[in-house]
């Protein structure tokens, strides 16, 4: 892998290197005003996130979770967590008043310092993370398919001289619908461990990945042995969005959080929900705004999208 080095913070940018960061700013503007504008047309709500719970991502069993630090802190004499995602308030939140919904949802994951170089990483991130009531992985293809044909049909036209000052106006494919479906098992078999970084160097249009074993909120059928959940990766850049359909079924979700050594106090709400029956099959995914954004732009360093970089093993003052 090569490393990349950090960007600077936004008082250290000079000449050139402003008008960069402020044509980054605009593409970043335009994706923000594109996406939610889609979503709301397709009747989804905007539910304004939270920032401390109970009850969080556990992250685990991800094999591309790497967290050095999770931050506890008690208030009011309960213990809450910085949110590393909002997965277990989407459930509950679909499950009973918003069907269909999508949160701008800041999340804290204090990655491995050795992530700072990977380019791809920062510990403060957004994901469009949203979910729908009785939705089929399908639903969640198509929905996402349309978001970034439209996102990038429109960077094009209406974004024109931005991406030219950047290099990013030719670098853009028009996506071509549907894309393909890789199951991870087949791909696996082909490459070996090193099936990401193969896939991701070969495509020219994004492709779905299936069939990833991880948390337990994710459908697993347990008679095959497969995953009914996803990765989008997109061309030559790789992962920018994971979601799945959900497991509601209280036996099952029990028995992984069991096999995982999930802490089930910090899950009582969904536990019971499920159990009563009142945990709805849905689906929905996340998709890191700032990786779509590094991609859209072509920068060698996600964090050079924010205006403040959250660097893996480098604090700035602001
Ligand atoms: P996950 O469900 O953990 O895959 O997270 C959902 C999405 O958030 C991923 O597909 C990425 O696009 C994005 N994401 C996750 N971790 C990071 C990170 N450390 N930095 C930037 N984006 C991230
Ligand atoms: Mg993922």
């Amino acid at each position: 892998m090569t490393l990349i080095s950090p960007p600077k913070s936004l008082d250290q940018l000079t000449g050139q290197e402003i008008e960069k960061k402020a044509a980054i700013g605009k593409i970043v503007t335009y994706t923000i005003g594109n996406l939610t504008s889609t979503y709301v047309k397709e009747g989804f709500q905007w539910l304004l996130p939270v920032v401390l719970s109970q009850s969080t991502d556990p992250l685990w069993p991800d094999p591309n979770a790497s967290i050095e630090t999770r931050i506890e802190v008690d208030i009011y004499g309960k213990p809450v967590r910085t949110m590393s995602s909002m997965i277990v308030h989407k459930l509950i939140a679909a499950s009973t008043v918003y069907p269909k919904l999508f949160i701008l949802a800041p999340n804290i994951r204090i990655e491995k310092s050795d992530r700072g170089k990977t380019g791809k990483h920062i510990y403060e991130f957004t994901q469009l993370d949203f979910e729908i009531q009785n939705a089929t992985s399908q639903n969640v293809f198509t929905t996402v398919e349309n978001a970034l044909y439209l996102l990038i049909e429109g960077l094009k036209k209406d974004m024109k001289e931005t991406l030219a000052a950047i290099n990013r106006l030719d670098a853009l494919p028009t996506l071509e619908l549907p894309f393909k479906i890789f199951d991870r098992a087949d791909l696996e078999a082909k490459y070996g461990e090193t099936w990401e970084d193969d896939i991701t160097s070969e495509i020219t249009q994004p492709v779905w990945i299936t069939n990833l074993p991880r948390e337990f909120y994710d459908f697993e059928d347990f008679t095959t042995g497969k995953w009914d959940n996803y990765d989008l990766l997109m061309p030559k850049f790789g992962e920018v969005l994971s979601g799945s359909k959900r497991e509601y079924d209280y036996h099952k979700i029990i028995k992984k959080m069991e096999q995982h050594g999930v802490r089930k106090e910090n899950y009582s709400l969904i536990i019971q929900m499920a159990k009563e029956g009142r945990l709805k099959p849905s689906a929905g995914a996340g998709l890191g705004l700032e990786r779509i954004i590094a991609y859209l732009t072509g920068v060698k360093h996600i964090a050079e999208c924010q205006p403040f970089p959250r660097v893996p093993g480098i604090v700035h003052e602001l």
